[in-house]
């Protein structure tokens, strides 16, 4: 008979757990980390300042220099000073040298202002080809750079990626995003 002991650690706000094979210590033990989104099927039922950070990002897409991929993308950083910094996806005929709208916007916003916490991050799109109504999921090299500023401001950072004024999915952690990522000790021990 197969015997699992489920070990739960809490570590921040997020839960991981250990599940330890005990009938045969041949196995290796498995590590699951729950991870989960929210999903809005309505704009107007976030809060005031999610909205307006939204808002911000659809805004901030006019800026792209897209010329390449046809794929505009905007993002805006929600200081806890009530500062909000936009920031747009930037191409370059070297592909390898563009960079995407949510670390410019992270960018500027820790030029700037170095020592205020990120307390949320919207990021929206346009196709120039068609219409966008995905919710816009950060890169894998965005989310190792916001998880970096999440660990240091010691706070979680919301990400709201907005695909249509129906379809709103929001992270209340990048942990939601990468739970299990690229770290230098010992600013992050949680794995
Ligand atoms: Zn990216």
């Amino acid at each position: 008979m197969l015997v699992l002991v489920v070990k739960l650690l809490f570590v921040r706000d997020t839960n991981l757990y250990y599940i330890t094979n005990t009938s045969n210590s041949h196995m290796p033990k498995k590590i699951k980390f729950d991870v989960f989104l929210e999903e809005y099927d309505d704009i107007s039922t976030l809060p005031a300042d999610s909205q307006t950070l939204i808002n911000q990002a659809i805004k901030a897409c006019q800026s792209a220099y897209a010329v390449y991929s046809g794929f505009s993308v905007g993002a805006a950083v929600q200081l806890e000073n009530g500062e909000i910094i936009l920031g747009s996806n930037q191409e370059n005929a070297s592909f390898p040298n563009g960079i995407c709208a949510e670390r410019v916007a992270l960018f500027a916003a820790a030029a700037k202002y170095p020592a205020i916490p990120v307390l949320k991050l919207a990021v929206a799109a346009m196709d120039q080809t068609s219409d966008w109504t995905d919710p816009v999921y950060p890169c894998g090299g965005c989310r190792q750079v916001m998880i970096e500023y999440q660990l240091i401001q010691k706070s979680p950072i919301e990400i709201i990626m907005y695909g249509s004024a129906r379809m709103i999915r929001v992270a209340h952690s990048v942990d939601m995003l990468l739970p299990f990522r690229f770290s230098a000790k010992p600013m992050d021990n949680s794995t």
